[in-house]
């Protein structure tokens, strides 16, 4: 008897968990308490190697042990390791980490779908108007929110397919050397796609609701993503800065150049934006309410990858 009222009770909380799910909504509110942790000053910019990217590291760790994500090897959320002679500009660099968590796949558990961003920046400058810091609010704090409610939303979800793997990088800004440690630890063929987000925080050149992917012609990925948003207000674009390079530019790279179809998402106006590596760019800057609308984008355009309906195609090699 008791055995059948526990079993009763386990039943109603599945229902009471999966009725949540259904419900589950990408909230301003939610976006800015992560962000503005991120991007405060008391964190000094996030600098890689100093005590402010340390502590939001730890920060970010603490959100995703929160969540319920698992850690990677060691127990641990944090991987660490060191810069190489010639990768800083003191020798042997100091230990930097990257933030991990994984959300083991129902019945594809070797293949994985990667959701990153960086939240490194730029540290503390010369003061201009009585501002020093850097506070990165959109470049990358923004896509690194992004990064911490998706775990949120498929951690309540719970019914990822293949294996989601939540990054968020150390580095990106003096070299890109979180992402590389990063793909060393993985066998690039065993990642199906990897949705990595950057600069998300202002409106795009299209305006609400829109943003664009960074070498959409090189897989059929972003294809994929716009399918899956049919029907609803938002669209994805192909990138409009070819020029740029933006596909080269940012932690999808590493992976891309290894043959995973990896991409970057992003809002910014390559040719206008504002407040790009300058001490203003902070929250108040930034549309909260579109940022939701395309953190919400991003998980449903992932939706048949994830499930493993769909298999994007592979990133031609570099030769
Ligand atoms: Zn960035």
């Amino acid at each position: 008897m008791l055995k059948a009222a526990i079993s009763f009770l386990l039943i109603s909380f599945h229902f009471i968990a999966s009725a949540q799910a259904k419900s589950i909504v990408f909230e301003a509110k939610e976006a800015e308490k992560i962000i503005k942790v991120l991007a405060a000053d008391s964190m000094q910019g996030r600098k890689a190697g100093t005590q402010g990217c340390e502590k939001a590291a730890l920060f970010i760790a603490s959100e995703f042990q929160h969540i319920g994500l698992q850690p990677i090897a060691g127990g641990q959320f944090l991987q660490t390791f060191n810069l190489k002679p010639g990768q800083s500009l003191s020798g042997e660099g100091p230990k930097l980490n990257n933030v991990v968590g994984i959300l083991p796949g129902k019945t594809k558990p070797g293949e994985f779908v990667i959701f990153s961003a960086h939240f490194d920046h730029l540290g503390v400058g010369v003061p201009e108007n009585g501002d020093s810091i850097y506070n990165g609010a959109n470049d990358d704090a923004a896509g690194t929110t992004a990064v911490i409610m998706l775990a949120q939303y498929f951690k309540q979800l719970a019914n990822n397919d293949r294996t989601l793997v939540f990054a968020a990088f150390t580095a990106e800004e003096i070299g890109g050397f979180g992402s590389q440690y990063f793909s060393k630890q993985f066998d690039p063929a065993k990642v199906v796609a990897m949705f990595n987000i950057e600069m998300i925080g202002t409106t795009s050149k299209w305006g609400k609701n829109t943003a664009y992917i960074t070498g959409f012609e090189k897989t059929d990925m972003g294809k994929i993503m716009q399918k899956n948003l049919k029907g609803t207000a938002f669209s994805f674009y192909p990138d409009p800065y070819p020029e740029q390079q933006l596909f080269y530019r940012s932690d999808n790279a590493t992976l891309a150049r290894l043959g995973v179809p990896a991409h970057t998402i992003s809002t910014a106006k390559m040719d206008d934006e504002k407040y790009y590596h300058s001490v203003e760019d902070e929250v108040e800057t930034l549309d909260l309410n579109n940022m939701v609308q395309i953190i919400k984008a991003i998980a449903e355009s992932s939706r048949t990858i994830i499930a493993g309906n769909d298999t994007p195609t592979r990133v031609p090699a570099l030769k």
